[in-house]
């Protein structure tokens, strides 16, 4: 019998518990996908989780970005899925029938299943987390092949960190003529810049602390200016857009001070814990005539 080995993450208590077992595969269900991982890439989340920032039911499955190869399938509906197969895999499998995915929100789907987050129902049935030897997906899982020239270690964040920008920036994507301010230039950042510059945006304003990510970000459109720095090098009323890609409730002050008039737009992605309440009233919203947004994959 085919083994395979899982971590289990145990929940945090002054530091993380987890540990390792091997348990059998399982047989195949109709529609699903037994794969092997091959890359699989440490989200925010998984940080914010392990560290005790996140809640998540224990014992769970951690790993959701990753790049799989195709192990045996019992899929019928994906005509071209050959054994063998690099593919990504939507990190949320949704009915496709509810309320919520019908009106296309799959990632708040009432039965959502969400790989790498998943409270271990059984201890010999799941294989549910990319931080294992083996994933098996399930019949609504989307996949994706990977072409040759893409490396899994580029593809591995494409499901999470990708698609929440995709997500973000198609909301604002209209208007190219529309100054942008990022704050935060780590992978959520680097990706919504190069996105808003492959549609066509010329001022795409990137803020971090680490000097090293701003020279990193000219190479995807974007200008970089030092974190604490934005109100000495842009002008107050001069941006028209916010993506918070950070993680930093703190910067939403300077983002607001500096954020046009008139249904301006701020667009949270990386505030994904509990410590992010906001020194934001009511009136600085009505003042500005603000819009505010929010994408989540993970
Ligand atoms: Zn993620
Ligand atoms: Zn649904």
């Amino acid at each position: 019998m085919a083994t395979a080995k899982r971590l289990i993450f145990l929940g945090f208590d002054k530091s993380p518990r987890c540990l390792f077992e091997t348990i059998t595969i399982p047989e195949l269900k109709d529609g699903e996908i037994l794969c092997k991982i091959r890359v699989a890439a440490i989200c925010k989340s998984d940080l914010h989780t392990i560290n005790g920032l996140r809640s998540q039911a224990v014992p769970s499955y951690l790993g959701h970005e990753c790049v799989a190869e195709v192990v045996a399938h019992r899929r019928t509906c994906n005509k071209d899925l050959q054994v063998g197969q690099r593919i990504v895999f939507s990190i949320c499998d949704s009915c496709g029938k509810c309320v919520t995915c019908l009106n296309g929100l799959p990632q708040k789907c009432t039965s959502l299943y969400k790989y790498g987050h998943e409270r271990m129902l059984s201890m010999a049935s799941t294989l549910s987390g990319a931080y294992s030897s083996h994933i098996i997906l399930r019949a609504k899982t989307a996949v994706v092949a990977i072409t040759e020239d893409l490396p899994d270690s580029v593809a591995a964040p494409i499901n999470c960190s990708l698609a929440t920008m995709v997500s973000a920036v198609s909301k604002i994507k209209h208007d190219t003529s529309k100054t942008v301010l990022i704050q935060g230039c780590g992978a959520l950042g680097v990706y919504g810049c190069a996105l808003l510059h492959d549609a066509g945006f010329s001022k795409i304003v990137c803020s971090d602390k680490i000097p090293t990510r701003l020279k990193l970000i000219r190479n995807f459109g974007g200008i970089g200016i030092l974190a604490g720095e934005e109100q000495e090098r842009l002008e107050p009323d001069s941006v028209d857009i916010i993506i918070e890609a950070c993680g930093c409730k703190d910067v939403i002050d300077v983002g607001l001070s500096l954020l046009k008039t008139w249904w301006y737009i701020i667009s949270f992605v990386g505030m994904v814990h509990p410590n992010s309440r906001l020194n934001l009233t009511a009136e600085k919203l009505i003042r500005k005539c603000l819009t505010i947004t929010g994408d989540e994959y993970t």
